[in-house]
Formats: C-alpha cells, structure tokens, sequence
C-alpha cells in the first residue's frame, strides 16, 4: 500500500510508558524512512552492563548525598577507577533500578553526545525527551543544529496490559531485540533467533519497579508532550496493544495515524 507520506523525515520521537509496546513500532519507522533508532534506555543500559562487569557490590547510597552524586573525583577514589564509563554507569544503575528517571542534567549531555554523533539527523528518538526540561534542551538543540523533529508517535497503553507484558519481556543483550515469552519468543532454548545468545529479563523488568515508572511517566512525561504539542509538533497516537499482533497490522495502525498528519 502506497502512503502519502514524505520520503524523508528530520527525526521522529517515539513515546509511550515504558513497556508500552515502542519497539515494533519504532522497526516500522526505521524500515519506512530509512532511520535510525536512537535510544537512552539502550544507552544507558550498555553503561549500566559496564558498572556490573567492574564487581562492585556494596551499597550504591553511598555515591549520593541525598540531594546529587558526590564530586566524581570521590566516587572514583571509592571505586578505584578513573573510567568515566564505569562511574556513568554507577550513576544510571543507582535510577534505572529504582525505576526513576536519570536527572536530567546527565540524560541531557549523554543525548546530545550521541545525537551530535549521528549527524543530528535521521534519527528515532526512542525513550528521549521524558522531561519538561529534557523536551527544552532537545527543541532547542535542534533549532541550534537546524534540523527538526516531523512529528511524536505516542503508543498508547494501559498499565495493567502493561503489567502483564512487561514481566515477560526478555532482551538480547546482545542486539537489544526484544522478545516476548508469549507473543514473540526466542528460540526454544530461550536464545536470541539473531545472536545466538541467550535473552535476559531487564533487572527494572519487576512490577513494583514498572509501577514505579508508569508514575514517572504520569508526572514528567506528560507534561514533556504537552510542551512539544503547544510548541507545534504534531502527535500521532498509535494503540499500543492490536487484537491480532502481525507485522503488516502494527505497519498499518502506524502508518495510518502519521498519514493523518500530512
Ligand atoms: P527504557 O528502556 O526506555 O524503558 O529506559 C529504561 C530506564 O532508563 C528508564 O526507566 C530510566 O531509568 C532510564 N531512562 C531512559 N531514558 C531516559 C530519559 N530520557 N530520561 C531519564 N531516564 C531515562
């Protein structure tokens, strides 16, 4: 089916509550306009598996202060590293594992660093802005770098189906393809059908900690949204769970709210 759609977009935000179903969606964008997916989840996730290799397992309160990290300087005196990957990685664990945010002051530079990277362009921002201020800085990074964003794609959920997805949800941490126990499992010896390796529950991936981000979304991202909207960025809302699950109707439920849009 042909859609009446531009061949080429600036970049596209993917958003949702966390578990909401983004993934198959942001593939049909990838696929259609030839982007690339560009996630802080992912990204933080990587850092995270940096902080886990280092073999530090006392307690992480001791790196806060009760209202920031202390200086890097002291947190690299108490690790014994100077690896800044490594004391990253410590800061995204101590909130990925509450289920909480990452400040936005550290999201903020990571994306920008990775965003600069690709170009500034053609790119689908997955999990990026969730904040009023996140929501700022990107409008504003991309009038300074004279790109754009076409448009959000906001998957919709509730959070019981969520619930009930989430908890099954198994990744590659390898590619980072996401599987599902019941929908779109890995191989039988629960391995990935790409990699070859086998898939893992997120650690976050437990219902007191996804209930925790479903809150986070209600207080921080909805208001990010709203900001995007009155700044004039079109939202197309696309529904996150389909009676029947193929390819060719997730392709369709999306393409179909965004031609909406032209
Ligand atoms: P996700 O894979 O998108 O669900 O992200 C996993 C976790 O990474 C989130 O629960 C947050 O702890 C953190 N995270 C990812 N993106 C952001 C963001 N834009 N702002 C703050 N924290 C984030």
């Amino acid at each position: 089916m042909a859609w009446n759609l531009p061949d080429e977009l600036s970049n596209v935000i993917v958003t949702g509550k966390s578990g909401a179903g983004k993934q198959p969606r942001i593939e049909v964008l990838v696929d259609e306009f030839d982007l690339e997916q560009l996630s802080t989840g992912n990204i933080f996730r990587k850092y995270l598996g940096k902080f886990d290799n280092f073999d530090y397992d006392d307690n992480l309160d001791e790196f806060w202060d009760g209202e920031d990290f202390i200086p890097d300087n002291e947190i690299a005196e108490k690790l014994g590293t100077e690896d800044e990957s490594v004391i990253l990685g410590m800061k995204a664990k101590y909130f990925v594992e509450q289920g909480l945010f990452v400040p936005d002051r550290i999201t903020n530079q990571l994306f920008k660093s990775y965003f600069e990277e690709r170009g500034c362009s053609g790119q689908v921002l997955d999990g990026y802005p969730r904040t009023l201020s996140q929501s700022k800085f990107l409008l504003e990074l991309v009038e300074e770098k004279d790109t754009a964003i076409d448009f959000v794609v906001w998957v919709e959920n509730s959070d019981d189906l969520i619930i009930e997805r989430t908890t099954k949800r198994r990744i590659c941490p390898e590619c980072d393809k996401v599987y599902h126990l019941k929908y779109d499992p890995p191989t039988e010896d629960n391995k990935c059908k790409e990699c070859d390796v086998e898939v893992i529950q997120r650690s976050d991936d437990t219902e007191g900690k996804i209930r925790s981000r479903l809150q986070e979304f209600k207080d921080k991202t909805i208001p990010a949204l709203k900001y995007l909207k009155e700044k004039g960025i079109p939202i197309a809302k696309v529904p996150g769970h389909l009676e029947e699950f193929t390819p060719e109707n997730v392709k369709r439920s999306v393409m179909e709210e965004i031609e909406k849009l032209y």
